[in-house]
């Protein structure tokens, strides 16, 4: 773990925030915490203006009465929620993971659906309550190599590759509909045909049946961390794949470089050969490869997210028909 200082804040500004990006769009988002101490060098949350320093998380303690008083405020409940799209609700840190119990049980128990993605531990005290409301819970794991070397060199606080294949063996038991997130495949360090195999191997064997693939996006602040962070000569190696790749604007961010096409291509094709092999689905993520033909990574939440917004249009319609003065 990659934490120095944990600062306890009061939450004031609203809790549910509706990014209007990509697979997200219409999800609202809850973070716990602002900051991550899994410390991750290419995660681009840590460039946003408002992060707090390298090591330093702050907590939103009483971000659960807040979530409460502003559901109560609420004509219509969303149907999903989405935890986290700038944070992981799953550190090792136990202020941290009281919170985010809290929170998730609260949507839970009002019927909300919540979909999280993390690097962290679930302990098994939230896996017991994913359990109990399976069919609200879409999970998905975050795990690009088995190899210890790569976790310390570009995730030093996530949890370890085996904790992360037993989160998929735990959520997979208790019923969760559990994807894996590959994202993001570092060129030179991950993605090898090897690599793979061994990966798809083992979370096949974990209970996976679906993953989620993307090549590292590089936007100028994850360039500074990684030039920053990483010895000199392995950072080199890292822009070299991108060297002549022009910026440009991908999802919301106006200055990204992709990796260059036609290496994503082999890299996606070798990917789903790779995952047909173990009876894995493979998809690409749309979002990150704007010049490809669309896929959507998400796991279900969006499709389910949307139906639930055309059966309440559908509803608002109907009130509308029988009853006209509701116009
Ligand atoms: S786990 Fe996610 S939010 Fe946390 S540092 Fe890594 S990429 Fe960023």
């Amino acid at each position: 773990m990659v934490l120095t200082k944990l600062v306890k804040k009061e939450r004031r500004a609203q809790v549910l925030k509706s990014p209007a990006f990509g697979c997200f769009k219409g999800i609202p988002a809850v973070n716990v915490t602002r900051g991550c101490p899994h410390a991750c060098v290419y995660c681009y949350a840590r460039g946003f203006p408002e992060a707090p320093p390298r090591g330093e998380v702050h907590l939103y303690a009483n971000l659960p009465e807040m979530l409460e008083r502003e559901l109560a405020r609420k004509r219509k409940l969303p149907a999903w929620v989405s935890f986290s799209t700038a944070s992981d609700p799953f550190p090792p840190v136990d202020e941290v993971l009281a919170v985010t119990y809290r929170a998730m049980k609260l949507l839970l128990e009002r019927g909300i659906g919540i979909s999280f993605l993390t690097k962290g531990f679930v302990p098994p005290d939230f896996v017991a309550l994913f359990q109990k409301y399976r069919h609200l819970v879409r999970a998905r794991i975050g795990l690009v190599s088995l190899c210890p070397d790569y976790r310390k060199t570009f995730e030093p606080g996530a949890a370890s590759p085996w904790k992360r294949l037993l989160n998929i063996r735990n959520l997979v038991g208790a019923g969760v509909t559990t994807g894996v997130r590959i994202d993001p495949l570092i060129p030179g360090f991950a993605g090898s045909a090897e690599a793979l195999e061994s990966l798809f191997k083992r979370l096949r064997a974990a209970g996976a049946k679906e993953v989620s693939v993307n090549t590292l996006v590089l936007r100028p602040a994850v360039a500074e961390q990684l030039a920053a962070e990483l010895p000199p000569e392995l950072a080199g190696m890292i822009f070299r794949h991108y060297r002549g790749q022009p910026w440009q604007k991908v999802i919301t961010a106006a200055k990204t470089k992709l990796l260059p096409r036609a290496a994503r291509e082999t890299q996606y094709l070798l990917s789903k050969e790779v995952a047909h092999r173990y009876g894995l689905n493979c998809r690409i993520c749309g979002c990150k490869n704007p010049d490809l033909p669309w896929e959507s990574c998400d796991p279900g939440v969006i499709q389910e997210n949307r139906a639930s917004m055309v059966r309440a249009e559908q509803c608002t319609l109907f009130d509308v028909l029988a009853d006209p003065s509701a116009r």
